[in-house]
């Protein structure tokens, strides 16, 4: 009996010296996608672009109820308000707005913080006639579902980095939220290291299933590393460089101001979607199943790169390269 006794303290000793691993370092990307269910992702899905959310919009009111779902997400999986109650507040053309910024574990200033976000808004009620209520499912209820999972996912375990989730507001109103918060994180000196954002990933690209391309792919090595942990993940999209989509999301304005690595994964290539901006863009008309394969794909993505603390370099502009 003193033998076992002994045994068992010992066992305990050892026990308390071992460093915590993070477990993700062992993870599979089948491990991950056993984490991350179809059923969930359209259930937020379906619930952020439903009628209720009136086209997730301030002028419409839809935007507060969205948020208040977002919020309640958050806080119901163990991600901590990164500012009183989520909010980073701002007003556009007089009405009230706010990001929603959450963070993962402790957020220690003396670390390098990851950011990945996508817009929660979009454009509300419109015209008079027909169906006047633009749903806005692609854009973005697919982007910020994939954030919340991907959240959902990454707060259970332990990082060496800070991991922050936003969903912005007033995108839909010229980029308006993300500028706030990327004013606000300048003024507070936060330590950005890179943003990756999400934004229409609920068609599936032309070139194949699980696949997205990346915004401003020559801008970075960020496609490369992506690819090297997901081979083929992130492709590049011609018309993403010539119609510059690279300034016309919400990465930009941090790529902008704090002068970092902050990229768009999207899965929208003009030619797999006819309802970009009209009242059609429904919930019904996504891919669901391949948007949740997106989804775990970047999760594991994402989980990777944070777990080894890869770099992402910016690379010098060129003009000829958006
Ligand atoms: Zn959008």
């Amino acid at each position: 009996m003193k033998k076992i006794l002994v045994f068992v303290c010992c066992i305990f000793l050892v026990n308390c010296k071992v460093p915590k691993v993070n477990p993700i370092t062992a993870l599979t990307p089948q491990e991950v996608a056993n984490q991350i269910l179809l059923p969930e992702t359209k259930n937020i899905l379906y619930t952020l672009a439903a009628d209720s959310m009136a086209g997730r919009d301030t002028e419409s009111g839809g935007y507060y109820k969205a948020a208040d779902f977002v919020t309640q997400f958050l806080n119901k999986n163990g991600i901590q308000p990164f500012y009183p109650s989520y909010r980073d507040s701002l007003v556009t053309a007089g009405l009230l707005s706010f990001n929603i910024v959450g963070q993962l574990g402790e957020f220690n200033p003396e670390k390098k913080t990851v950011l990945i976000g996508a817009h929660l808004d979009h454009v509300g009620l419109r015209g008079k006639e027909g169906d006047t209520l633009y749903n806005g499912a692609n854009d973005n209820a697919t982007g910020s579902t994939a954030v919340l999972q991907i959240g959902k996912f990454l707060a259970q375990y332990d990082w060496e980095q800070n991991i922050l989730i936003a969903l912005f507001a007033d995108e839909e109103k010229g980029l308006k939220g993300a500028q706030h918060l990327a004013n606000r994180f300048q003024n507070e000196g936060l330590d950005i290291t890179y943003m990756v954002n999400f934004e229409m990933i609920g068609k599936t690209l032309t070139s194949g299933p699980n696949q997205v391309y990346l915004t401003g792919y020559k801008r970075s090595n960020m496609a490369n590393q992506m690819n090297s942990i997901s081979p083929n993940f992130v492709q590049f999209l011609p018309q993403a460089k010539e119609l510059n989509l690279f300034q016309r999301s919400d990465n930009y304005s941090f790529y902008k101001t704090l002068q970092i690595p902050a990229q768009t994964l999207s899965s929208f290539d003009f030619q797999n979607y006819d309802f970009y901006h009209k009242a059609e863009d429904e919930a019904e008309k996504m891919d669901v199943e391949n948007m949740n394969q997106i989804i775990q794909t970047a999760a594991y993505t994402l989980a990777k790169m944070i777990d080894q603390k890869i770099t992402i370099k910016l690379y010098s502009e060129d003009a000829s390269v958006k």
